[in-house]
């Protein structure tokens, strides 16, 4: 049965292992510990390593896995990335060896300079791998891109189909919806998930993977384009926005200092 499952790293990093059988692929492993825990615990084992971005949080525990499992590592070929062996642009498509999985390489610079998100079918599901560009109910902050950049990049993934899986790098729900709440305090569909969000947090549980449906109805900086959000941001701003970018890229820097 293929499923995906989270391991928790560090402080709020998921490492995403998408397991079919006794095998799996594990996604951004920033921490090698608490992968090899879960791996023996399960008695499972990785056929592969998937990388979003280069940050230390998402790849550091690459070479401790290599170590004991030397499986092929597939990253994005603009950075640096431990043990890489397949190098992936946008365009490309690729089989994970060892497992029922095909994706799509999507670009997704701002975050990182050479940043991609991975799009596929997994378990009869399509499922999105973004790392830190598209957060649930967020999006990363603009470590080496502009904003004209991860705007693009976030609307490319909000092109996918709807009911699309959205697999992010962090936990950050609850403080994201805090700050879309302060962007749309009137949205209905927000309150409901921010409310949603609480409950599972309240239990432990993850509120990733989250869909693009979702994202699209209550995700601020997927909603940039629209007249209220952009007459929020612009009210924030103390100015007037331009177009689409500009309304962007002010709801970034007052999510900075929120
Ligand atoms: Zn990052």
């Amino acid at each position: 049965m293929a499923e995906i499952i989270p391991i928790p790293a560090f402080a709020d990093n998921y490492i995403w292992f998408l397991r079919n059988g006794n095998v799996g692929a594990v996604v951004d492993p920033g921490d090698a510990t608490p992968v090899i825990a879960f791996l023996e615990r399960t008695g499972t084992s990785p056929c592969a390593i998937l990388a979003t971005h280069h940050h230390g949080d998402h790849v550091g525990g690459i070479p401790a896995l290599l170590a004991r499992w030397p499986v092929p590592v597939f990253g994005p070929a603009r950075e640096k990335i431990p043990g890489r062996t397949q190098a992936l642009t946008g365009g490309d498509r690729f089989d994970v060896p060892g497992l029922d999985a095909t994706f799509d390489v999507i670009d997704v610079p701002g975050h990182t300079a050479g940043h991609i998100a991975l799009f596929g079918e997994f378990g009869g599901m399509p499922v999105l791998f973004c790392g830190d560009t598209l957060f649930t109910g967020g999006c990363g902050r603009l470590f080496e891109g502009t904003p004209e950049q991860m705007w693009a990049s976030l609307s490319a993934l909000a092109a996918l189909p709807p009911e699309t899986r959205v697999y992010c790098g962090h936990e950050y729900t609850l403080a994201n919806l805090r700050f879309a709440l302060a962007v749309e305090p009137t949205s209905a569909e927000l309150g409901a998930r921010n409310v949603r969000d609480k409950a599972k947090r309240d239990k432990g549980e993850p509120t990733v993977p989250s869909t693009i449906a979702l994202e699209r109805a209550t995700n601020p900086f997927l909603r940039a384009h629209l007249p209220e959000v952009r007459a929020a941001a612009a009210a924030h701003a103390g100015h007037a926005l331009a177009d689409d970018v500009a309304s962007f890229a002010a709801l970034r820097e007052w999510k900075n200092t929120f």
